[in-house]
């Protein structure tokens, strides 16, 4: 919409210098050993990658004892530049006594927040602060068409009180359309009975349009996606897929699978917003906790 006192001019200023400053976004991938996380997150940012290091850097490194890995890249999407880190959390929920397995990647979270209130308390105003803290967290789940399991209930609940939590049913070539559709509706109704509050949240200032798009995406969570790192060849285009005895899976055929809405999703139309919330929100929260304590 257009406005008279020159609102829109200011809002493509801020955006202007926003996106020559360039994204800061920080993914944590969360799920059992082998469900296809390494892949999935090379499948969707591979193509777009322009440089990645091996080991983020930390101003304080977390903990040696954990298994947590963050993998920092650049990539380009749209002309705009995003800085993106992927944590690995390895081995979550394979032990056979997973009491507490959630404990490190809470902590993890609420270290980055810690570390940026930290920062922000000491820093000079208009320095910009490296921001750690983690913007999305994709929850992979099992595609036993059946039911969550009650640790993954747990730990959703769990991660939904810190961060942005997108949950994903990983390699749904294993399910049927149909059984895919039935697993959706009990994942969903069993959040819903355990009352887990899911990512995106609707406020006061979203605009009719944005709430259109988050109930789309509500519709679609939990998203049923396939990864691959290969490319097969189908109507005698190289396609990221895979084969198997029957026939072939384009990752990027919306009929097969949901990967292109959960790449939109991440990079397109939900990026800022992830952002924002968990400043907004999930920091927020943390920070007058903080604050209050620091009080007594
Ligand atoms: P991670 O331990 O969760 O990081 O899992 P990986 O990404 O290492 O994948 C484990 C295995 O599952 C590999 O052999 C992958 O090729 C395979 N895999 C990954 N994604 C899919 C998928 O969507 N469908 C199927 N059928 N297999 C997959
Ligand atoms: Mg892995």
């Amino acid at each position: 919409a257009s406005s008279y006192v020159g609102f829109d001019s200011i809002t493509r200023q801020i955006e202007y210098k926003l996106l020559k400053r360039g994204f800061q976004f920080n993914v944590i991938v969360v799920g059992q050993t082998g469900l296809g996380k390494s892949t999935l997150i090379n499948t969707i940012f591979a193509s777009h990658l322009i440089d990645s290091k091996g080991r983020l850097e930390h101003d304080e490194p977390v903990r040696q004892t954990t298994d947590i890995q963050a993998v920092s890249h650049v990539i380009a999407e749209n002309g705009v530049r995003l800085r993106l880190n992927i944590v690995d959390t390895p081995g979550y929920g394979d032990q056979i006594n997973n009491e507490g397995c959630w404990d490190t990647i809470i902590k993890y979270i609420k270290d980055q927040h810690s570390a940026y209130l930290r920062k922000e308390l000491t820093a000079m105003r208009d320095k910009h602060i490296q921001d750690t803290r983690i913007h999305c967290c994709l929850f992979f789940i099992n595609p036993t068409g059946h039911s969550l399991r009650s640790i993954d209930m747990i730990v959703m609940k769990k991660l939904s009180e810190v961060v942005n939590v997108v949950p994903i049913i990983a390699k749904a070539d294993s399910l049927t359309l149909e059984e895919r559709e039935v697993f959706k509706n009990n994942i969903r109704a069993e959040m819903q009975y355990n009352n887990i509050r899911l990512y995106p949240f609707d406020t006061d200032e979203n605009d009719p349009e944005e709430l259109a798009l988050n109930e789309t995406i509500r519709n679609i969570i939990p998203f049923a996606v396939v990864g691959s790192e290969r490319n097969v060849i189908i109507d005698g285009k190289p396609v990221r897929g895979r084969k198997n005895k029957w026939g072939v899976i384009n990752v990027e055929d919306e009929t097969h699978c949901e990967f292109v809405h959960l790449r939109n999703f991440l990079t397109r139309t939900h990026l800022q917003d992830l952002i924002e919330t968990t400043a907004q929100i999930h920091y927020e929260a943390f920070r007058s906790k903080q604050l209050l304590a620091l009080k007594d």
